[in-house]
């Protein structure tokens, strides 16, 4: 598991030797390669400073990311690495930032400012695991148990009562019992904190292989994040949503589901999501059941002249979890129909605003009018998408215009 890191972090820790310092891994990258995972990225921490650290490679790319808290970025061979010198965060007044951040002298002191035990271990090829808090043992028992006094912890920062949660789900595990019941006791601490924090540590919740269990366990934490949810038919949903694939806007999309799609888009505004995001949510909660009574293909055409024929697949997902029923033979007709590159918008009819302007069509508002009813008769099998019949059309419709 030591053995095959990648050279770019090897190298780094070896050249931190050399300057004189203590270089180690540590946090999620020493957590996921003691579960046997790869790393999503490979964080360090050393006795240097950020100055010293940037003259050590000084023959890199170094990105000062956060210096004040003493973090640097250098990139070696293409790969990132964030280097942070051991740190000890001072006193939290607000409840969300150190005061100060002093520099540590120790692994261990720099250890102990980090929120879980499983993230609380620091590896390096000279010392080997550093593990002060017993979080080899956590993981091993897939427990997420605070560093210290749960209490005290979640009131320097507030962001760890979510974070709790969201390790818990993301990694499968159990919530140790005094971290448990801070979380449930401080929740309303969270009101300090950031809506773009927030935001990042729910979705990753939401999305990870135990969120049914977190959410159901914690459900007065996230009717507190959430107000908006109605809970009366919280439970009903959860169950909707261990049968959707741990996507983002799929996950998203249950949970709001009972809520109007202007109520969810309004509640994801608030929450800061990306527009894309949703749009796509918001979509797909509007037509939650517009499957169900879709019985021929005018009704499907009808249905994707609005809604992204790209989301199909996740609404033929999402109308089999909320409503119970097997979409597999929906599912072969939509493949079908989308596979047949259908008519879906103005953009692909056989005329466009050109010659409907040579019928003396003006440009504008009437325009719009005239190219999407002859989408719409397109879609509902009115006319063909042919030139000829999209002129005839257009001609009949000015006369009586
Ligand atoms: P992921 O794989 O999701 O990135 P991670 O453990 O790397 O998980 P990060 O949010 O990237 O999580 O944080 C990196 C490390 O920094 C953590 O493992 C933890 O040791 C420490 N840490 C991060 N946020 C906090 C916090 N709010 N309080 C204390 N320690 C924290
Ligand atoms: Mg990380």
């Amino acid at each position: 598991m030591w053995t095959d890191l990648p050279a770019p972090v090897t190298e780094a820790l070896e050249r931190l030797e050399n300057g004189g310092y203590q270089g180690f891994l540590v946090g999620g990258c020493v957590r996921d390669l003691l579960r046997g995972v790869p790393p999503t990225d490979y964080d360090m921490t050393t006795s240097a400073k950020p100055r010293e650290v940037m003259a050590l490679f000084a023959d890199k790319t170094v990105v000062e990311t956060g210096i004040k808290h003493g973090t640097v970025t250098v990139f070696s061979h293409g790969m990132p690495l964030e280097i942070t010198t051991f740190r000890t965060d001072g006193s939290y007044s607000d409840g969300r930032h150190p005061d100060g951040v002093t520099f540590a002298s120790t692994i261990e002191e720099d250890l102990s400012r980090r929120d879980f035990t499983v993230n609380a271990m620091a590896w390096s090829p000279k010392t080997g695991l550093v593990d002060p808090f017993g979080g080899r043992e956590d993981l091993k028992k897939g427990l997420i148990r605070c560093v210290g006094e749960p209490s005290c912890r979640f009131d320097e920062d507030a962001l760890r009562i979510l974070r709790g949660a969201r390790f818990a789900s993301v990694l499968g595990f159990a919530l140790e019992e005094n971290t448990q019941r801070a979380i449930h006791a401080q929740a309303p601490l969270l009101a300090k904190v950031s809506i773009e924090r927030i935001t990042t540590e729910l979705v990753k919740l939401l999305c990870g292989t135990g969120a049914v269990e977190v959410l159901t366990a914690f459900r007065d934490l996230i009717a507190f994040l959430l107000p908006e949810l109605p809970m009366e038919t919280y439970d009903t949903r959860l169950q909707a949503l261990a049968s959707v694939p741990r996507k983002t806007d799929l996950r998203l999309a249950v949970l709001l589901s009972d809520l109007p799609s202007y109520e969810a888009g309004k509640l994801l505004r608030r929450l800061r999501m990306e527009n894309k995001l949703i749009l796509r949510v918001t979509a797909l909660i509007r037509e939650q059941s517009t499957l169900l009574t879709c019985t021929d293909t005018p009704d499907l055409l009808r249905l994707f002249r609005s809604f992204p024929p790209e989301l199909a697949e996740e609404l033929l997902i999402l109308t089999e979890a909320l409503h119970g029923t097997s979409m597999a033979q929906m599912r072969t007709r939509v493949e079908g129909l989308l596979a047949s590159s259908p008519c879906l918008s103005v953009a692909q009819l056989a005329i466009g605003g050109k010659e409907l302007m040579e019928l003396g069509i003006p440009a504008g508002e009437q325009m719009g009018e005239a190219l999407q009813m002859l989408l719409e008769g397109v879609t509902d099998g009115k006319w063909e998408n042919s030139r000829e019949a999209l002129l005839a059309a257009a001609k009949s419709w000015h006369s009586v215009c």
